[in-house]
């Protein structure tokens, strides 16, 4: 590859084959077949330099974080520390103090619902949501709402996964209290345009939240920039580990919130009579944090940030364009989602068979999808589909695994028949 040629220009597909290497898993085999591991929007394999942070913290420095007044909680405390300061570069946060480590996306999301909305909201108030949620910025909301008597309102979708813009616009009414809106749809792709919505709903004094489980793996996020109120987003579909997460907060409203969880880490000075609860970040982060994770999750970023975050994302557009045009060419196939900025995932349906004996069929040859609602039912319901089979491309994906998923989608027509009506969905 050229490094001076501009992005365009360049052919991506040997970021694949320089990368591949670096995920031992992917030298698995799938039924006597090399693996295509084609679900890495449920969740990326890891690369030897998050295993070797994994293991290196549990060989070196393992030790509880803040507490201790010996050098190796001191070395703990300052590599957990040091991955806080590289999430928070990794997504240019103003602030240390802005991201809170936890679980992931979801339970960031039940944190913001619970410890930011649930105090603020009153019956009549609305929480501002979308047709193409995950059901974990969907759920925490029906929860908030049914405990404070505030509604649910959806921004619809259009025919091909866009979200209805004017509808927004008049949806954005005097009793919105929040707008809680994903980056990128994790069963079409869509990439909302949410820099312009999230301005807009700032015009009305509204706060967003920002679903960003499967944003940050494929497009660079500057939170300065979005100026986006909360974001969430998962470690483990970024090429770290499960279980580690982050939420970013403006400081100003994170300070504003009281806890959400009460324990150890989160205080300052307790009696029984009275708790004053500790500064930023940790008034968030009660109990013993996920220490090794965070610290794989920061091998992860330094990963994702050495290849190029922007490299990545021409290789996966590269990657995407050819998949759409190969998809297209499968008889009784139809893509579900073809807003025109789109991630790396091809939902798909097929005339002549259901979602889940595509999934099984591409398993006997290796090629490993997701099939079914995708965490995403409202969104189903909407394309009226009980579900779909979902290619999510990474940056170890080559146009290779795109012919073995196609060449096995052709044992699926060859098997089910060349189907012109769609059934079984
Ligand atoms: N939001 C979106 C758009 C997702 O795709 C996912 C996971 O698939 C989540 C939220 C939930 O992420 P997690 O299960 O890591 O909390």
């Amino acid at each position: 590859m050229n490094e001076s040629m501009p992005f365009n220009d360049v052919d991506y597909t040997t970021l694949a084959e320089r990368c591949r290497g670096d995920f031992p898993l992917l030298a698995r085999q799938m039924h006597g077949r090399p693996l295509v591991y084609l679900d890495n929007a449920a969740t990326s394999q890891k690369p030897q330099p998050v295993l070797d942070a994994l293991q290196y913290y549990y060989r070196q420095q393992n030790a509880n974080v803040h507490r201790g007044v010996y050098q190796l909680s001191e070395e703990a405390t300052a590599a957990y520390e040091a991955a806080r300061a590289r999430v928070q570069r990794f997504i240019n946060a103003a602030a240390m103090e802005e991201i809170i480590f936890l679980r992931g996306t979801t339970e960031a999301i039940n944190l913001v619902a619970q410890a930011y909305a649930r105090p603020r909201l009153q019956p009549g108030d609305e929480v501002l949501i979308s047709a193409i949620e995950h059901h974990s910025n969907i759920v925490p909301w029906q929860i908030v709402c049914r405990q404070t008597g505030a509604q649910l309102r959806v921004i619809p979708v259009l025919d091909n996964g866009e979200l209805d813009q004017s509808a927004f616009a008049e949806l954005l009414g005097p009793r919105v209290r929040l707008l809680a809106l994903t980056h990128v749809s994790n069963a079409l792709g869509t990439i909302n345009p949410i820099a312009e919505m999230i301005a807009q709903a700032h015009r009305q004094g509204i706060p967003v939240l920002i679903d960003g489980a499967q944003a940050v793996p494929h497009l660079r996020v500057d939170l300065q920039a979005l100026d986006a109120d909360f974001y969430a987003f998962s470690g483990h579909k970024l090429y770290g580990p499960t279980g580690i997460g982050a939420l970013y907060g403006k400081r100003r409203i994170l300070e504003a919130m009281e806890p959400w969880q009460g324990g150890g880490e989160m205080i300052s000075q307790v009696s029984f009579e009275h708790t004053d609860y500790n500064q930023l970040p940790y008034k968030f982060e009660a109990g013993t944090p996920n220490i090794a994770d965070a610290i794989g999750l920061a091998a992860a970023l330094d990963y994702v940030d050495n290849l190029g975050l922007e490299v990545i994302a021409a290789h996966e557009r590269q990657l995407l364009a050819y998949g759409t045009r190969a998809l297209q060419q499968v008889p009784g196939l139809r893509l579900i989602g073809t807003a025109p900025d789109k991630a790396a995932i091809l939902s798909f349906v097929m005339a002549q068979a259901h979602p889940h004996d595509i999934s099984t069929i591409l398993d006997r040859c290796g090629v490993a999808v997701r099939a079914g609602h995708h965490c995403a039912m409202p969104l189903m319901q909407r394309f009226g589909l009980a579900g779909t089979a979902r290619a999510s491309l990474a940056l170890y994906n080559s146009r290779q695994d795109i012919d073995v998923l196609i060449e096995a989608l052709h044992q699926v027509v060859r098997m089910f028949g060349d189907a012109t009506t769609e059934g079984g969905q």
